[in-house]
Order: structure tokens, then sequence, then C-alpha cells
């Protein structure tokens, strides 16, 4: 693990604190899929620390909107709500990794292929984190996907990074991890 070099202030750690206990009772109610009950804010926390232990200095703003990085898509939390709450920059950074649900799946998922370079550093980083933790879970967890749902799950999120593989070394590097795992695992090449 790396040892962070600036540590975060008190007041910067207050505001991660915040956007977990805001994120820990958005997703309340929410489990994560097939996982015997795991609280879906573990995903969330998961995410923040990949980024946590991967990059060498990240800022408390990076590490709120990882924590909040699924609450607008899948709770009834506002943009409007983030804003008011943690400023108009984690506001944002949450809203470049959020998908519009009003589109369709099949176009959300060509739109996060095509927009992912034009993401800011810190959204591309949450968005590897995120995939990398979503194949984690797909590979561990009793999720009730079939094999083909999970390999075409492993090709789309290889796909959306492709795009930004310059982004960060170590994190690109544990998201290919997961990867090399998944063609293991579920016995398929790329
Ligand atoms: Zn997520």
């Amino acid at each position: 693990m790396n040892m962070v070099k600036n540590s975060l202030t008190n007041v910067e750690l207050t505001i991660v604190f915040r956007a977990l206990k805001f994120s820990a009772y958005k997703h309340r109610k929410q489990r994560r899929k097939g996982s015997a009950g795991i609280p879906y804010i573990n995903h969330p926390i998961e995410v923040t620390s990949m980024i946590i232990e991967l990059l060498e200095n990240p800022k408390y703003d990076l590490l709120a909107a990882a924590l909040l990085h699924d609450t607008i898509e899948d709770t009834n939390t506002s943009a409007e709500e983030i804003e008011h709450a943690f400023g108009n920059r984690i506001m944002r950074l949450v809203m470049e990794v959020t998908d519009d649900k009003r589109i369709s799946r099949v176009k959300r998922k060509q739109l996060q292929i095509d927009k992912a370079r034009e993401l800011t550093y810190e959204a591309k980083c949450i968005k590897i984190a995120d995939k990398a933790c979503n194949i984690s879970d797909i590979l561990y967890t009793r999720i009730k996907w079939s094999r083909q749902r999970k390999i075409n799950y492993v090709k789309w999120a290889n796909e959306v990074i492709g795009q930004i593989r310059d982004t960060n070394a170590e994190l690109v590097g544990a998201f290919d991890k997961e990867v090399t795992k998944a063609q293991e695992l579920l016995d398929f090449k790329l």
C-alpha cells in the first residue's frame, strides 16, 4: 500500500466523512446485487478505498465524489442536493459519472465509451475504480447473472477503460488484474 504523502486537513476529512454519512443514508435501503445482503454503501467505500490506496495524493473532493458517485444515479438524490451539501465542484464530479437514465440502456453503454475521454482526471479515476470493483463483485459474489452476461460486462468495461488507459498506471493496473482474473474464471478471451 502506498503511503499518502500529503495528509488531508481535519476540515477536508470532515467533508469526506460527511459524504460517507450522506451516501450511507441515501443507499440505506439498497443491497449489493446477489451478495447475501451486503449493504450498498460497501461499494462506494470500496471504490474510495481503492483510490486512497493507489493514488499518490488524492484530494478530498475526489474522495467525497467517489463516496457519492452512485447517489444521483441509483437513489432519489438530486444534483441540487449534492451541490447544497458539498458545493459545486463535488456535485459536478458526481454528475460526470452519473448516467442519464432517461436514455436507453444500450445507448447509455455506448455513451460511456464515446464520452470517457472527455471526463476530468478525477472522474476518470472514479470510473476506473468503479469498473474494477464491479468486476470483482461479479466474480466473487453470488450474483445471479449468466456467464455470458458477466463476460459482456467485462468486455464493455474494458472498452470504456480502454479509452482512458493513460489516466493513472496504478488504477489501470488494478483494473487490468480484475479483467485477467475474469478471463481465467469465466474462461474467455478479449
Ligand atoms: Zn458504482
